[in-house]
């Protein structure tokens, strides 16, 4: 009898455990609402334009729909990263709304208007990159 009743206890007590925890969780999310970042890893970044050299026929035009900016368009891996996804580099919050053949894995395609800044830019790796919510 008196096994059974400890038995019953401990599952009150982890009942309320998981009930805290519910809670707990649900009142810091609430509140980091505005800047609740997760760490995605280190990535490699590489550079694109517009011009048919980077783009080809696509031009400016993301997978999305939208016309990619400087500052705020990045290609992603859609595996990696969900179309729409706000993406932190370096303290800056990107738009992740394009694909490219060549971006797989941990690897981002920051856009740039022009060529020459694509090439400014060139490869940097070891990048660690934030998905911001
Ligand atoms: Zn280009």
């Amino acid at each position: 009898m008196l096994k059974v009743m400890k038995k019953k206890l401990l599952v009150v007590i982890a009942m309320l455990v998981v009930a805290s925890g519910i809670i707990f969780t649900g009142s810091t999310s609430t509140k980091a609402k505005d800047n609740d970042v997760k760490y995605l890893g280190k990535y490699k970044l590489t550079a694109y334009c517009g011009c048919r050299k980077c783009s080809g026929k696509w031009g400016a035009r993301t997978a999305s729909g939208k016309k990619a900016k400087q500052g705020r368009t990045i290609a992603v891996d859609k595996r990696k990263i969900k179309l729409g996804s706000k993406v932190q580099i370096n303290g800056k919050t990107y738009v992740a709304e394009d694909v490219g053949g060549g971006v797989k894995g941990k690897h981002i395609d920051v856009f740039f208007k022009s060529h020459k800044q694509t090439k400014r830019f060139g490869k940097k790796t070891g990048v660690k990159v934030y998905k911001v919510n």
